[in-house]
């Protein structure tokens, strides 16, 4: 993979992602034990929800000027979910994460103003294109606010799919998948929840 031509900013017209995300993704995807990643807060506010698809919070300690968590790789268990609805009732037809107990953890400390990443146990035991099936908070966020605008979702679908516009690229950089409708349908639920009208 040629990774010196994705190191560019995407000239997406909808995913306005910051520089250098395709390599931030891999290095804190890669995070050796003894070798933190450290940020500024703003930097790590503005591109780790553009990734954290590929992790899942587990704790959470709050104390007096700072905040620590810890995150678990998104394969982390090591049993298949049982599923809720038989598989002749399943209306939605969705891909379920194989659970492949990976150990990969990671501690994210926020002090003064930055944010301090540290690897915990092993690497994660297996390659990083298995967790692009799941779309971040930080793209979730954008198409949600484009369904409160008012575009419809099969439109918004359609516009990340043109190779016009540079939405594609700018999903592939972030490690993002492909959404359909019902996902940006979903999206946009999600934003009006997290944003409620005051006026209703
Ligand atoms: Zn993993």
């Amino acid at each position: 993979m040629d990774t010196s031509s994705k190191s560019q900013t995407s000239q997406s017209s909808l995913i306005k992602i910051p520089p250098s995300i395709h390599e931030l993704r891999e290095q804190f995807f890669t995070i050796q034990k003894d070798r933190p990643i450290i940020l500024p807060e703003a930097e790590f506010n503005d591109t780790f929800k553009f990734f954290d698809n590929m992790v899942v919070q587990r704790q959470k300690y709050e104390g007096f000027d700072f905040i620590t968590e810890y995150w678990s790789c998104r394969l982390w268990g090591s049993k298949v979910p049982k599923p809720r609805v038989s598989p002749q009732k399943r209306q939605r037809v969705c891909t379920t994460r194989t659970p492949i107990g990976c150990p990969y953890r990671i501690r994210i400390v926020r002090k003064k103003g930055q944010v301090t990443i540290s690897a915990l146990k092993e690497p994660h035991n297996h390659n990083i294109e298995v967790l692009q099936n799941k779309l971040s908070s930080g793209v979730r966020e954008i198409l949600g606010e484009q369904v409160s605008y008012g575009y419809r979702p099969s439109e918004i679908a359609r516009n990340l799919k043109s190779s016009r516009n540079g939405n594609t690229e700018a999903l592939e950089l972030t490690g993002n998948p492909q959404p359909n409708y019902k996902h940006v349908w979903n999206c946009g639920k999600e934003w009006i929840h997290q944003h409620p009208d005051p006026r209703i």
